[in-house]
C-alpha cells in the first residue's frame, strides 16, 4: 500500500501540522481513510462542507455544471454567477457582491474597497481597526489585520494600515481610531481566534459610533455565515446591518468559492479597479447556488440553532462531570469547549483513535463546527465518544498527582 503520508513528508513544505489520518471519502457527516475506518466530522472541511460531504444538492449542480461550462472570466456574463448574487442579495441586506476563491481574497478585496471609499470620500482615509485574536485569513495584509502576533512576526515588516484592539471593547475601538481610519472590520463571533463571543451590545456599540463617524463597518463572516451560528447572517443576530460582509467557507458547500457584499453606498469600485481570473466561476457558483439554495429552502439555520442547543447540552452536561472542563461556549454548530489546561492535542488525538474528528483550536480548547444539517443522534454519537475519553484524560491527570505533563501545543491553527 502506498505510505501517503512518507510521500507528503518528501514533497511538501513543512506548513502543516496534520494529524496522522489520510481521507479518502466522505458521505453525510462521515469520513473513511485509507483503509476503510469510518469517522464521524465534526471538523466538516474548517466548517466548509456545510451540507456533509458530497451532499446530492452539491453533487447534482455540480454534475450538470461541469458538462455545460466550468469557466468562462470575467469577460462575459455567466449565468450562475448571477442567480448566486440575486440570491446573497436577495436575502441579506447588502445590495451588491463581488466573487473570489476564497476567504481572505473576500477580506483582502473587502479593505482595498474600504480605503477606495476612504480615498473617495473620508480624505484619503486609509486605516482599519480589528480585533486582538481575529483571524482574516493569510496574504500579507491580512497577516496585518489579524490581531495575531504569530502570523505577522515571520514576515515582518507586514502592510502598514491596521491597528488591532482588544475585542469586545468598544472603547479600544473609539481610541484606536484616528482621522486616517476608514474602517472597521470584525468578525461577529470570533472563530479561529477560539470561538469568542461578544457582549450582545458590542456590535450595535461599534456601529454606531462608526455611523457617527462616518467610517465603514465590515463584518468578517467568512466562518460565521451561511448559517453556521443559527442565521443565515451572523450580523442578523446582533441588531445591526454591516456596510460589508465577506463570506467563504461554507458558501460553496465544500467547493472554494469567497466573496464580499456591501451596501450601495459602499460599492464604489470603477470598473478595473478590482477583478478576479478565477472568481465567479461557473462551476464553484453552481455548487454555491445550490448550497444556499438549499439551506434557505430547507431552513437549514432554525435547524442548526436547535441542534446547536443540543450540543451545548450535552457538553454543559459532560463540564459538569469533568472538572477540567472550564467553559463550553458557541453559537448554533460554531461551539468549544474550553479546559482549565493544554489538554486539546490528547483529547482531540484519542477521539480520533475512537472515531471522532475535532478541532484543537487553542491548545486548551477543542473546537465543534460539524456539517449544518447533522442529526441528534449525530451528536450523541459524538459525546458517546468524547464521554469515555475526556474520563481517561482525567484518570491520568490523576495519577500525574495534577502535575501539568499536557504543556505541548499542537495543531493550533493548522489551517
Ligand atoms: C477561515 C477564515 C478566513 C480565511 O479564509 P481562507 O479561505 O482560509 O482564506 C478569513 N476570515 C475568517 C473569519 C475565517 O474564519
Amino acid at each position: 500500500m502506498t505510505n501517503w503520508q512518507a510521500l507528503e513528508k518528501k514533497y511538501f513544505m513543512t506548513t502543516f501540522k496534520r494529524m496522522p489520518l489520510t481521507l479518502d471519502q466522505g458521505q453525510g457527516a462521515r469520513v473513511w481513510d485509507e483503509q476503510g475506518k469510518e469517522y464521524l466530522d465534526f471538523t466538516a472541511g474548517w466548517g466548509v462542507n456545510s451540507l456533509g460531504h458530497c451532499h446530492p444538492a452539491v453533487v447534482g449542480a455540480v454534475n450538470l455544471q461541469v458538462r455545460t461550462l466550468i469557466q468562462a472570466s470575467n469577460q462575459f456574463y455567466t449565468i450562475p454567477q448571477i442567480k448566486l448574487a440575486e440570491l446573497l442579495v436577495g436575502n441579506s441586506c447588502l445590495d451588491r457582491v463581488f466573487f473570489c476563491n476564497s476567504g481572505v481574497e473576500a477580506t483582502e478585496g473587502a479593505v482595498k474597497l474600504a480605503r477606495r471609499y476612504g480615498k473617495l470620500h473620508l480624505n484619503g482615509a486609509y486605516g482599519v481597526v480589528t480585533a486582538i485574536n481575529s483571524f482574516h485569513g493569510r496574504t500579507l495584509a491580512m497577516t496585518a489585520a489579524s490581531g495575531q502576533r504569530k502570523f505577522q512576526e515571520p514576515y515582518t515588516p507586514v502592510p502598514a494600515g491596521f491597528v488591532n484592539v482588544d475585542y469586545n471593547n468598544v472603547n479600544a475601538v473609539k481610541e484606536a481610531a484616528n482621522s486616517q481610519t476608514c474602517a472597521v472590520m470584525l468578525e461577529p463571533i470570533q472563530g479561529e481566534g477560539g470561538v469568542n463571543i461578544p457582549d450582545d451590545d458590542y456590535l450595535k456599540g461599534v456601529r454606531d459610533w462608526c455611523d457617527g463617524k462616518g467610517l465603514l463597518l465590515i463584518l468578517d463572516e467568512v466562518q460565521t455565515g451561511i448559517g453556521r451560528i443559527g442565521t443565515l447572517f451572523g450580523y442578523e443576530q446582533f441588531g445591526i446591518e454591516p456596510d460589508i460582509i465577506t463570506l467563504g467557507k461554507g458558501l460553496g458547500g465544500g467547493v472554494p468559492i469567497g466573496a464580499f457584499l456591501a451596501k450601495e453606498k459602499a460599492s464604489v469600485f470603477a470598473p478595473g479597479e478590482h477583478g478576479s481570473t478565477f472568481g465567479g466561476n461557473p462551476l464553484a457558483c453552481a455548487a454555491a447556488y445550490a448550497t444556499l439554495h438549499f439551506i434557505i429552502d430547507g431552513d437549514i439555520p432554525s435547524r442548526v440553532k436547535q441542534t446547536g442547543a443540543y450540543l451545548m447540552s450535552k457538553l454543559e452536561k459532560l463540564a459538569t462531570k469533568f472538572d477540567f472542563i472550564a467553559e463550553v461556549r458557541g453559537r448554533g454548530l460554531l461551539v468549544a469547549v474550553q479546559f482549565d489546561r493544554d489538554l486539546s492535542d490528547e483529547v482531540v488525538r484519542a477521539c480520533l483513535e475512537r472515531g471522532l474528528l475535532l478541532n484543537p483550536v487553542k491548545p486548551n480548547a477543542i473546537r465543534f463546527m460539524p456539517p449544518l444539517n447533522i442529526t441528534r443522534r449525530d451528536v450523541d454519537e459524538a459525546i458517546t465518544i468524547l464521554d469515555p475519553v475526556l474520563a481517561e484524560v482525567g484518570k491520568e491527570m490523576q495519577k500525574d498527582g495534577g502535575s501539568d505533563r499536557h504543556q505541548r501545543t499542537i495543531s493550533e491553527e493548522g489551517n
